[in-house]
């Protein structure tokens, strides 16, 4: 028979595919390989089966993993996309594309081969019996005999075969059947709850008990630990022990769907407004063609309703739903609105699962027992059959941005794309929809929709105050007007929440008089201050000055480089505000598991006044008891050094208003700052988001800042000073060349200039927007190519990163 060969995908940097040969007739496009590569062994994926003999040698597939492919069509054609545009390896793509189990990290197990025939020395023989009796995991049998005659000893047994490779875990496990949680026979919920005080119903498991009594029960163990940190294995066995709920073994496929799809209660009939954005939704679906929308809509419009009649429609049509979020733990209520709707027919992929919980989640979807996942960035490679929709919610969000590791992707642009794929419809949902997607509106790319109506209540009150005008009127680090709003609603028995965002790592000069920060006359964006050189940078352009000593705005010389934290803050309030309970919320106080969620539910339960916090304590929370929000320093949001910093605060202030006065009672939000002009301050007052976005628009075009180009950065890393800096400058050198000089910008030291012992510095180009995938991976490629043929001496101690799109 004529020899086959195949094309590999292997997670490495390389940007190629790797050929091999093989006599199996049944490999195909998609099943995962076992081959050797380098000087060991690597799992890889088939992209490709032909007869075209390479001029180099080829070695063997020593393994076939699959008997059917894991990955079909469309996802193999979206991974090679994100291949082509966000220049990584195909391999790397696929990687994180698959879980753990399925993809390429997977345990691997060494056992003896039954009955295997041949020679073997004395080495060898020992190794085989030691494995007969234990099987080793493959990375352990290599540290176990990682040298010399054993080593080689240890390689020839599994390249003849006599100590094989297995895969773990996945195959063995049965999958029919989960465990599911139902409430006991007799259990009456309301006279449970009832009988207990109210001290006893602030326990967790109490609480989880009363939460778990209102959802379509029965529903698997992990689906309930997904949704909600209140469930645990611990509030849920404790709850089981008081005999209230009973586990039952149930088939995964559940068709209790069926119950909880006709329970009326569930879907709330659509506003007006709401039928209308949903109307247009559903014409491409019942078309079954692509289509892309922008729905826009402020916090409490009813995205959410839309969303769920757009997924419902998707599952009559017979197809599947894919929710995009941008962090679970932030927007608990979002998920289980769906849960209400959806049931057990909902896949959550979820940071908190275990690796078997995603390996479980991913294959309910795979086999098309479940057709909705819900989960963040990387679900966007979910593998709901025959999808039908996509939807992004809070599209605008910096975490659907992949950073590191490599691949560097945009889940919102990898949905638009795998819609194209699927021909199916997606919307991407925001308050404050990102300028990408605004222009992208503008082009006739995307359709807009529009939900104006907030149906409780009306927008809240933004005041801003003018730091300008409260000199000499500052009670601490809040003005005399906050001051009393807080004691006005403290007195009232009402909450605040008080709100700094000092983004730790960047350094600004900042007038204390006037409250300048000087701009790069290059990019428009602030400089910021370089303690080790003692200068001020622009990190784009490379322009860079001597630490200025007077303001040059005032002539003052009383500069500042240093804001306060939040602990500072809460200091001061404590000291203004002696009988207040305070709280503070950011990355020193949520760390953990839950510790978001512990201090989210520590406010709501009212257990504190004032809540203290970062940028954290603006997203997708909800507390009805809030009216008073106070921006304590908006200019720390606008100092920071990137020309995204003006849409940034933009929907900061759009969250955080979105915060206040939620329910009955009306909120204000005061907004603290020193340049009260910024078109971001200005129009967040009246909530005017399309006058911002045009302002936005207009500066960035002047620019050539993203959406009016791409942006491609380039980032280097390296223990040595040195050497990063001649290889960035080399570097630069070479894209000077090949493309233009007024598209390249840097390179210049990155805002963190040093990291855990890597010196960083960073080069961007700003491409045409119309670059495609293709163009963009062709130029890098050059590039690359080029620069190796110059590179300086000890660029190999260099690491060189590509960040298509980046987002800072
Ligand atoms: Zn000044």
């Amino acid at each position: 028979m004529a020899e086959l060969y195949v094309d590999i995908a292997i997670p490495t940097a390389v940007q190629r595919v790797f050929t091999y040969h093989t006599r199996h007739s049944d490999v195909k496009r998609g099943m995962r390989v076992w081959v050797p590569f380098r000087n060991t062994y690597a799992i890889g994926m088939v992209v490709r089966v032909h007869s075209e003999r390479p001029e180099f040698e080829t070695r063997p597939v020593e393994q076939i993993l699959d008997d059917e492919p894991v990955m079909d069509e469309v996802m193999l054609k979206l991974t090679e996309w994100v291949h082509r545009f966000y220049y990584c390896s195909h391999g790397e793509v696929i990687q994180a594309a698959l879980p753990v189990g399925l993809n390429f990290t997977s345990e691997k197990i060494l056992k003896v081969k039954k009955g295997f025939k041949g020679e073997i020395n004395e080495t060898q023989r020992e190794i085989l019996e030691e494995l007969e009796s234990t099987p080793y995991r493959l990375r352990d049998a290599e540290k176990r005999w990682r040298e010399g005659k054993e080593r080689s000893a240890l390689r020839q047994l599994i390249k003849k075969g006599y100590a094989e490779v297995w895969e773990q875990p996945g195959k063995k496990v049965d999958y029919k059947t989960a465990r599911h949680w139902v409430l006991a026979d007799k259990t009456d919920p309301a006279a449970v709850l009832n009988r207990m005080s109210e001290k006893e119903k602030k326990r967790k498991w109490v609480q989880a008990f009363e939460r778990l009594s209102k959802m379509p029960l029965p529903l698997s163990h992990s689906a309930l630990i997904a949704m909600d940190p209140l469930f645990t294995g611990y509030t849920l066995r404790r709850i089981e022990e008081e005999g209230w709920i009973t586990a039952v073994d149930l088939p995964v496929k559940s068709d209790r769907w069926h119950q909880a799809r006709h329970e009326p209660h569930r879907i709330k009939t659509l506003s007006e407004d709401q039928q209308k954005v949903y109307q247009e939704i559903v014409k491409p679906m019942e078309r079954g063609e692509y289509a892309s929308f922008l729905l826009h809509g402020v916090t409490g419009s009813g995205k959410t309703e839309v969303y769920i009649h757009a997924l419902k429609k998707s599952l009559e049509k017979g197809r599947g739903g894919l929710v995009l979020v941008p962090e679970i733990a932030l927007t608990p209520q979002t998920v289980q609105r769906f849960y209400q709707v959806f049931g057990d027919q909902i896949a959550v992929l979820h940071s908190r699962l275990t690796d078997r919980e995603k390996y479980e989640a991913w294959q309910s979807l795979k086999s098309g027992e479940k057709n909705i996942a819900i989960g963040p960035r990387s679900a966007v490679f979910a593998p709901v059959e025959n999808l039908g929709i996509l939807i992004v919610d809070e599209e605008h969000d910096a975490s659907y941005k992949q950073f590191d590791p490599s691949p560097r992707y945009h889940a919102r642009d990898v949905a638009i794309m795998r819609a194209t794929l699927e021909k199916a419809v997606v919307v991407l949902g925001s308050a404050t929809p990102g300028m990408v997607s605004v222009k992208a509106v503008m082009e006739k790319k995307h359709k807009l929709l529009q939900l104006s109506m907030r149906p409780t209540g009306s927008m809240p009150e933004v005041r801003i105050l003018d730091l300008k005008a409260y000199k000499g009127a500052m009670r601490g680090p809040v003005t005399v007007e906050l001051y009393q709003a807080m004691e006005q609603a403290l007195k009232r028995k009402e909450q605040v929440i008080l709100l700094y965002n000092r983004r730790g790592y960047a350094s600004f000069l900042r007038c204390e008089e006037c409250g300048h920060v000087p701009q790069s006359p290059e990019s428009s964006t602030s400089l910021t201050y370089h303690k080790r050189k003692n200068i001020l940078l622009d990190h784009y352009s490379g322009y860079s000055r001597r630490r200025d000593t007077r303001c040059e705005a005032c002539g003052s010389e009383k500069l500042s480089t240093q804001g306060s934290g939040t602990q500072q803050i809460e200091e001061e309030m404590a000291a203004l505000f002696p009988n207040a309970r305070l709280l503070r919320m950011d990355r020193d106080t949520t760390s953990g598991k839950h510790g978001h969620q512990r201090v989210y539910e520590q406010f709501l339960s009212g257990k504190a006044d004032i809540l203290i916090g970062t940028q954290l304590v603006a997203k997708g929370l909800d507390f009805p008891n809030v009216t008073v929000v106070g921006v304590i320093d908006a200019d720390t949001e606008l100092a920071f050094p990137s020309f995204r910093a003006g849409e940034r605060m933009y929907q900061l202030l759009s969250q955080v208003a979105g915060r206040a006065g939620r329910a009955e009672k009306p909120g204000i939000v005061y907004v603290q700052t020193w340049r009260p002009e910024h078109p971001a301050i200005r129009h967040a007052r009246t909530h005017d988001f399309r006058a911002f976005a045009r302002e936005e628009l207009r500066e960035r075009e002047l620019l050539l800042f993203p959406p009016f180009s791409r942006m491609v950065v380039f980032h280097f890393k390296s223990p040595s000073a040195s050497r990063v800096q001649s290889v960035a400058h080399k570097f630069c050198e070479v894209v000077r060349k090949i493309t233009s000089e007024n598209v390249v910008m840097g390179p210049s030291p990155s805002v963190i200039e040093w990291l855990s012992g890597q010196y960083q510095w960073e080069a961007n180009i700003k491409l045409d927007r119309r670059y495609s995938a293709n163009s963009i991976r062709n130029l890098l490629d050059k590039i690359f190519e080029e620069y190796d043929a110059v590179k300086p001496k000890g660029a190999a101690a260099v690491r060189i990163n590509v960040d298509v799109d980046a987002i800072e």
